[in-house]
């Protein structure tokens, strides 16, 4: 279902069904994830939900819109690398234009970094003028976690709004299911910023950003929450695809 295993021949037969492009970003995580965070889960989202499609996965998108500082951390931890948002758009769209021109007519959008969801937006609504008869759905995998996992999930923590949550217990519990391998259980801390303003400041002031890069309480993350949400995601994104994209 990889499109990037595949050869030409098998790509050919499999571009026509259901084409997932995972979006990603190259952003701090904390001191106990590494920065590819929001590529992996995205992912392996989409690997786990292409199987039950019959869908293929092609190679996500490994950069992401800025990270902002309320939501990602923000441009000052190193490591994290942006792209602007036209590059961002042209690069959806160049990807989604050229898999048109070899038969793709059904795609999902499979976004794993809070900022990228507008630039996305854009880019399938640029790539709608010239390809009639495609069909896309795009969603960000934390959008569609339900009330009721959200409330058994956050249940002693607290959730504080999927913005705040980054590398936080979402993220920190995936990585933990999907590959505990690169995550640094010994550095799991919680952390919070002195002030959360419901406004954007540039440049951002010091205060606004956890020193630690993890926006919430990530100590309440497990691998058992991270199996909740991937199998919960996985169905949902499997039922909403038969039904927008059928
Ligand atoms: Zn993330
Ligand atoms: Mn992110």
């Amino acid at each position: 279902m990889l499109a990037e295993h595949m050869t030409w021949v098998e790509y050919q037969e499999a571009v026509k069904k259901i084409v997932i492009l995972p979006l990603g970003a190259f952003e701090q995580h904390g001191p106990h994830l590494p920065l590819n965070v929001d590529v992996v889960i995205p992912s392996r989202l989409a690997e786990c939900a292409a199987e039950q499609l019959e869908g293929m996965v092609l190679p996500a998108i490994n950069y992401g819109y800025k990270s902002q500082p309320t939501s990602g951390g923000g441009p000052l931890f190193p490591g994290t690398t942006s792209l602007d948002g036209e590059t961002l758009i042209h690069l959806i769209l160049d990807i989604l234009r050229d898999t048109y021109r070899h038969g793709g007519r059904k795609f999902l959008l499979l976004n794993g970094h809070y900022e990228n969801m507008a630039f996305a937006t854009e880019a399938v609504d640029l790539f709608l003028r010239e390809a009639k008869d495609a069909r896309l759905v795009i969603l960000a995998w934390w959008d569609i976690v339900s009330e009721k996992l959200v409330k058994e999930i956050w249940a002693e923590a607290g959730f504080p709004g999927w913005d705040t949550e980054h590398a936080s217990i979402a993220e920190t519990s995936l990585m933990l299911y999907f590959t505990p391998e690169h995550v640094r259980v010994d550095k799991i801390v919680d952390d919070q910023s002195e002030r959360t303003p419901p406004y954007a400041i540039f440049p951002p002031p010091a205060d606004i950003v956890p020193k630690s890069g993890v926006l919430y309480k990530a100590t309440y993350a497990s691998q058992a929450k991270g199996e909740m949400l991937a199998k919960e995601i996985t169905e949902s994104i499997v039922r909403i695809v038969r039904q927008e994209l059928a």
